[in-house]
């Protein structure tokens, strides 16, 4: 517990920083403590029972796995991706590493609309893994000149995501980049106010998804209704200017703080914009269950910091307890799970896919 506290009040330092070029604002440290607390009990124990069959080889992705369905998915939370590794930017070269790694491990990008939707096409024996950027800083997306013609600068994250796809097509190009559009630089939309709108439908044409993050990184949990709405209501409609009829349908919240009214997260309205955010992901907390898993709250999905010991606790525990992490089956239309865990199954939200419990 405590060094979950402790990294939570070490993510509100890195805000802070972060937030202070966005606007002053003070800290909500104690109901971030709080929210961690609560969730701290949700990280499974590692006691769990395991399947003895399943521990004969537990380091080859190339072990086959059996269809695990309501198994957790891992959500990795990125932020600045650069030359260097520091606690909230992740270097060029881990992040490459990490790619690989999945890779290996068997994980596969998909989307949060996938994610959302219960839509989730992988090849049988793969598992999901959702790669989610935050505060749109210029490594994630930096355009450079060459010949007058602006380019994909290699070294940033979505070219080297591009190059792993071109790599492996099976890592397909999902991530999702939550902006700010009126942060001050380097995030407002990924820092060279020239490409803003190129950006953006740039990656809304590659397949990337593009989520609300509020206007400049405000805390929901400081403001009334109004400014709660005009936050997340404004950002929608900076993104659909630049991409058009673009639908946002997931927030990240700064700072994990929730507006005092929940309901204004989810759905909004400022001055006849509205927004509707299907799925809220928080700063921290773990693994998330299946979208098919009763246990799924679409409105408070943990999220993995990388880099953190978070990340490599969960690679190594997935690793060593192959029965709880997601595993396709390979059927978009079916739902494979061990019979043990059936009663996880949301069958009510999910009526229309074939069951096969074994
Ligand atoms: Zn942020």
């Amino acid at each position: 517990m405590k060094v979950i506290l402790s990294k939570v009040i070490a993510f509100y330092v890195l805000c802070l920083s972060v937030a202070t070029a966005f606007s002053g604002m003070t800290v909500m440290l104690v109901q971030a403590q709080n929210r961690m607390a609560s969730r701290a009990s949700s990280t499974p124990s590692l006691e769990l029972k395991i399947q003895p069959s399943k521990l004969t080889d537990s380091s080859s992705a190339t072990q086959a796995l059996r269809p695990n369905e309501v198994g957790k998915v891992l959500i990795l939370e990125y932020h600045l991706i650069q030359p260097e590794e520091t606690r909230w930017g992740r270097s060029l070269e881990n992040f490459k590493k990490d790619l690989e790694r999945l890779y290996q491990d068997g994980y596969r990008p998909i989307s949060m609309a996938e994610y959302i939707d219960g839509k989730i096409d992988l090849s049988a024996g793969t598992k999901p893994v959702i790669l989610t950027f935050d505060d749109s800083s210029p490594g994630q997306l930096r355009y450079l000149l060459t010949n007058g013609k602006p380019e994909i600068d290699p070294q940033c994250a979505v070219a080297m995501l591009l190059d792993f796809n071109q790599k492996h097509p099976d890592f397909r190009n999902k991530a999702i980049f939550f902006v700010l559009p009126e942060a001050k630089q380097p995030h407002k939309l990924f820092g060279q106010p020239e490409f803003e709108s190129e950006k953006l439908r740039q990656l809304a044409a590659l397949g990337f998804e593009i989520g609300n993050h509020t206007l400049w990184h405000a805390n929901l949990g400081k403001y009334d209704a109004t400014t709660v709405q005009k936050q997340l209501a404004e950002s929608v409609a900076a993104i659909q200017k630049m991409v058009s009829g673009y639908k946002v349908r997931v927030l990240a919240l700064p700072f994990g703080v929730y507006p005092k009214d929940l309901n204004l997260a989810v759905t909004g309205s400022y001055k006849g914009i509205s927004y509707h955010n299907e799925a809220i992901l928080e700063v921290a907390g773990g693994a998330a269950p299946s979208p098919f898993s009763s246990a799924c709250n679409l409105t408070h999905l943990p999220r993995i910091q990388v880099p953190s010991s978070d990340f490599q606790y969960w690679l190594k525990y997935f690793d060593k307890h192959p029965d709880e992490v997601f595993v396709s089956d390979g059927k978009v239309d079916t739902i494979s799970l061990p019979l043990a865990s059936k009663s996880r199954f949301n069958s009510a939200k999910f009526k229309s896919l074939k069951l096969d419990a074994y």
